[in-house]
């Protein structure tokens, strides 16, 4: 399941309506009644446009019909999400097209876009609720529950919050991409041009790289937060050029020192230090830095820590900002926070015990319960898993964080 724009141009002014008719009818119904589709979109020609347009956005799957409904109507599907988001970056001039996708994670893709001037961003679409455990009930029907746990409603909450971060982070300096826009499910922000950590296979001075992730993870927790997945996948390494020019022995020579800068991404599982499992997941991001370096790169640091208790004292001191708070305060209530949190560790622990299994469900007409239909995603994903595996390592010259001559 990946986003396909190819209707995206051919939707009419009225297809839109309707469209977005069907996704404010969602907030209060699973199945949106056919005849409050009708009253919603306010079409002027009437019922028999607004049957032309579910039409038309039934057969490009936007929206889509559930087998043994008691009543005629529809709901939105995530290709229908994802249509509606992007109109809206696109009306504001935020993503003009849509180009190759560039990862895929179990609760996300990402995309590279283009504004109208070329200019290329990330598009990153939130995909919780995307993985259904069918052997795990419960948790489906959780996913799938009308109100708090439904897909939309979770995936939605995992933008908001990563980009109510992203912009608190920045505003306090972190090295992180520039939040460019946010409209539901999707955020729009800078392309970083880097490797991901885990593409690096070394670095010239992994001493420095690892000190500065380590302060990187003390900086957030004195601002009362940890990253909570800080991870090779989720650092991404960038290379600063600078030249300086000098003159020797009356002739201009020119030096060009090239600096690694790691920036952080993926926020939506980012904690507070005042967490009842805060230190768990200090210790877990330390632990995995640590880990990674030691494996990547032979580094074991000299110094045991950093230490939670230690970090803990630091939260809020020399004037430093509380972002956890101003994040709440910024809208996100505690409960959106419990909500999400519990959404994205059941995710994981299923990912991690093997159980996922692709959901195709809510792009279907259907709903469906057997396991022989269409396995077309379960087998990319194995690809991407192969592709993941087979991907290239790069190496960083040494030459890299002093002068090339
Ligand atoms: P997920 O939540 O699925 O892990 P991430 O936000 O971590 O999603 O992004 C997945 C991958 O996409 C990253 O590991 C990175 O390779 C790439 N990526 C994400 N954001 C950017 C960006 N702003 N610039 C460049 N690459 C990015
Ligand atoms: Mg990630």
């Amino acid at each position: 399941m990946f986003l396909d724009t190819r209707v995206l141009r051919h939707l009419t002014a009225e297809d839109w309506k309707v469209l977005a008719a069907v996704e404010m009818g969602s907030k209060n119904h699973e199945l949106v009644p056919t005849p409050l589709i009708e009253r919603m979109s306010r079409l002027k020609g009437g019922v028999s446009g607004v049957h032309r347009s579910i039409a038309t956005l039934a057969k490009s799957g936007l929206i889509g019909r559930m087998k043994e409904a008691k009543y005629d109507g529809y709901r939105l599907t995530y290709g229908g999400l994802d249509y509606l988001a992007l109109h809206t970056h696109s009306s504001k001039d935020v993503v003009y097209s849509v180009g190759s996708r560039v990862g895929v994670g179990k609760e996300s893709d990402i995309m590279i876009v283009a504004d109208k001037t070329g200019k290329q961003k990330i598009l990153k679409i939130h995909r919780l609720g995307r993985i259904s455990f069918r052997t795990v009930k419960s948790n489906r029907d959780y996913l799938r529950n009308k109100q708090g746990g439904s897909w939309m409603y979770l995936s939605r909450l995992a933008a908001m919050k990563e980009y109510a971060f992203m912009q608190a982070l920045q505003e306090e300096g972190f090295p992180v991409p520039e939040p460019i826009n946010q409209s539901r499910h999707t955020i729009v922000m800078s392309l970083v041009e880097s490797l991901p950590l885990r593409q690096v296979s070394s670095v010239p001075d992994p001493a420095s790289l690892y000190a500065e992730l380590i302060d990187l993870i003390l900086r957030l927790a004195k601002h009362g937060l940890i990253h909570g997945d800080f991870n090779e996948f989720n650092i991404l390494i960038k290379e600063e050029r600078t030249n300086k020019y000098t003159i020797e022995d009356g002739e201009e020579k020119e030096t060009e020192t090239v600096t690694l800068v790691p920036i952080i991404i993926d926020f939506p599982q980012m904690v507070s230090m005042d967490h009842v499992n805060a230190e768990m997941y200090f210790d877990r991001d330390v632990e995995c830095i640590k880990r990674f370096f030691k494996k990547r790169f032979h580094f074991v640091p000299t110094q045991p820590g950093p230490f939670f208790k230690d970090a803990k004292k630091t939260v809020g001191k020399d004037g430093a900002k509380r972002l956890d708070a101003a994040v709440e305060a910024s809208g996100f209530t505690k409960k959106m926070l419990k909500e999400l949190e519990k959404a994205i560790q059941e995710q994981q622990a299923k990912i991690d015990a093997g159980e996922a299994v692709e959901e195709d469900e809510l792009d279907e007409d259907e709903d469906e319960e057997d396991d022989n239909e269409d396995d077309s995603d379960d087998e990319e994903d194995e690809e991407d898993q192969q592709e993941e595996e087979e991907q290239a390592v790069f190496e960083i010259p040494a030459s890299v964080g002093r002068p090339l001559s």
